[in-house]
């Protein structure tokens, strides 16, 4: 649990030089490499905010089709963004959220690629079916590491670490019932409160040892399982997830578990669904960028495909419900999909 003196071994990920928009590569396996007290974790390749402020700025100014509004700031004052697709409002909607903790940050790169993407041809028509929302790092402070508490023990390289919590040390993601932070009321307020939203992922990273099968998982999946969730909420939220399944599972380095969540409707994936009939997914994506506990980091060799999964999730789910063929996914794999477990790590 000690930070250790860590040793830059890796070409790959250096060759990233600086943050990583515009990079995507995926290519790394399914079992990618662990961050086991020996590669370095370089925060420096993550985009900052103030990158990722200008990247949004840009996008924006380009993209015909794309809105930026500021939704609120979080409690070290840096400003919250939410990113708008709205053709018809008759459409369904899907919102993406990412990096409710701060130490979770490959989706929020995964979310900006998409993000460029929809700007491309590569996306065009979708938005004749399907509106879409992106909440990117709703956390930014502790993506910052500019927190009022000690960040000591973490195993990050850099100038900075990276948290879960927010500044004020609160799990925005345990905050959705009595929203005491100005980051999970900028969310409900001007967010979840604010358009009609038929379907929410909700994008973090879990720990690095998790397996489904005897095989470390690329993330795992969960709807929301709190009693009270209205039953077609409930079929909404399963189909969204096969729609993430097929998806991730068709790829070579794609392998996803069942995640082993609470009821608590603090949690977004419980709370949205059962206060705004939001059919939610959670997906908990392998590895984390930075933490105290060492069996949770993951070295930068998997980023490129960690990226990509978030990039195609987004992608992926947005066409199903612009197509309509979501309501069409069979969602029987779930009474099969094998809850995940902890790889035994010394
Ligand atoms: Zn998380």
């Amino acid at each position: 649990m000690k930070k250790k003196l860590l040793t830059v071994t890796l070409a790959g990920a250096m060759a990233f030089g600086g943050s990583l928009i515009g990079s995507t590569s995926a290519g790394a396996v399914g079992n990618g490499p662990n961050y086991g007290g020996n590669e370095s974790l370089q925060n420096s390749i993550l985009t900052t905010h103030a990158e990722m402020v200008s990247f949004l700025k840009t996008q924006d100014a380009k993209q015909p089709d794309m809105e930026l509004e500021k939704i609120g700031e979080s409690v070290k004052g840096r400003d919250l963004f939410l990113v708008k697709y709205i053709k018809n409002p008759k459409n369904p909607t899907i919102l993406f959220v990412t990096q409710q903790h701060g130490n979770e940050a490959l989706n929020t790169e995964g979310a900006l690629q998409f993000i460029k993407e929809m700007g491309s041809g590569k996306m065009k028509g979708i938005l004749d079916g399907v509106n879409i929302l992106i909440v990117p790092r709703l956390n930014p402070d502790g993506a910052a590491g500019d927190v009022n508490f000690s960040l000591d023990d973490y195993v990050g390289d850099g100038d900075y670490h990276l948290t879960r919590y927010n500044a004020n040390h609160v799990d925005l993601n345990r905050d959705h019932v009595d929203r005491t932070q100005p980051e999970t009321q900028a969310l409900h307020n001007n967010v979840l409160g604010k358009y009609p939203i038929d379907y929410m992922i909700d994008l973090h990273h879990q720990g690095a040892q998790s397996e489904r099968d005897g095989e470390l998982v690329s993330g795992s999946i969960l709807y929301p399982t709190n009693a009270n969730v209205a039953p077609d909420v409930l079929q909404k939220s399963k189909q969204l997830g096969a729609v993430i399944f097929d998806t991730i599972e068709s790829k070579g380095w794609g392998h996803l578990g069942k995640y082993i969540g609470g009821d608590a409707p603090t949690i977004s994936r419980n709370g949205l669904a059962l206060e705004y009939g939001i059919s939610t997914v959670l997906f908990e994506v392998r590895g984390m960028a930075d933490h105290y506990y060492e069996p949770y980091a993951l070295g930068q060799k998997g980023n490129g495909y960690l990226i990509k999964q978030a990039e195609i999730t987004m992608e992926a789910t947005s066409k199903a419900i612009s197509d309509g063929s979501i309501l069409k996914k069979d969602v029987s794999f779930w009474d099969t999909l094998a809850e995940q477990n902890t790889r035994e790590t010394e």
